[in-house]
């Protein structure tokens, strides 16, 4: 069956978000099925209340505890980076608000996502549930990758890194990607990283992006 968000259209969004979705065609988005999930997608519903207005601009936006939700434009990059088949097992790492995963679920993927401020954790649990977005979430350090589940054909770290953490290269599949920003605490290059093999990996670097900080055993250190 499927996947549908239990979401009564607002007509009051759906020229904008139809013509965020135009944008990010025009952006370089060629993955329609990323495309259209994004076209039935409330970003309203994501964001902070006081930026509801704003809910369909291609910008980050805070949410709650000094995070943000992604830009539509890196979301759908990173997502289409993935090169994933329907049904593939997806790792995310950076809940956030919920809105990442909510897509990976509606294109038909089995989504696992770990978020590391329990207050986000809480409220995307939340609107997952008042959509009916079937992931099964955690928190906790997700630098540490979630090995119960492994191995995933996508992990995507919507955080940014100092270094690729080891742990999420081991629990990618053959043929898996790797998606992550590496770089300092202002600017990093998005990796694209396939597993080869066993212990062999091809990468690519992308261009610039900026990202709040991976906090963790293989991330940053709090505050450091
Ligand atoms: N993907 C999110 C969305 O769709 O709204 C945006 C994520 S926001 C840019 C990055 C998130 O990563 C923050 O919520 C932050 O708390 C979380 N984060 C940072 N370090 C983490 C870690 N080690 N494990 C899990 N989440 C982490």
């Amino acid at each position: 069956m499927e996947p549908k968000l239990n979401y009564q259209n607002n007509y009051q969004f759906k020229e904008a978000r139809f013509q965020l979705v135009d944008r990010l065609r025009q952006r370089g988005i060629k993955d329609e099925r990323i495309l259209s999930a994004m076209n039935k997608i409330p970003r309203e519903l994501f964001v902070d209340p006081a930026f509801v207005s704003q809910a369909y601009e291609d910008i980050a936006l805070p949410i709650d505890c000094n995070q943000t939700i992604s830009q539509p434009y890196t979301v759908a990059f990173m997502t289409q980076a993935l090169n994933l088949k329907e049904g593939s097992k997806v790792l995310e790492i950076g809940t956030g608000s919920g809105y990442q995963a909510t897509l990976l679920y509606l294109m038909g993927m089995r989504v696992y996502t770990i978020e590391r401020i329990y207050e986000l954790y809480l409220k995307a649990n939340r609107i997952f549930q008042q959509l009916g977005v079937n992931v099964l979430t955690r928190w906790g350090d997700g630098s540490l990758g979630w090995k119960e589940y492994a191995p995933y054909d996508g992990i995507i770290v919507t955080a940014a890194a100092p270094k690729v953490p080891e742990p999420l290269l081991e629990q990618l599949a053959i043929n898996g990607r790797l998606v992550i920003p590496v770089g300092d605490r202002s600017y990093q290059a998005m990796y694209i990283i396939t597993k080869v093999g066993d212990n062999q990996f091809q990468e690519e670097q992308e261009h610039f992006f900026k990202f709040v900080p991976l906090i963790g055993e293989y991330g940053w250190q709090n505050g450091g």
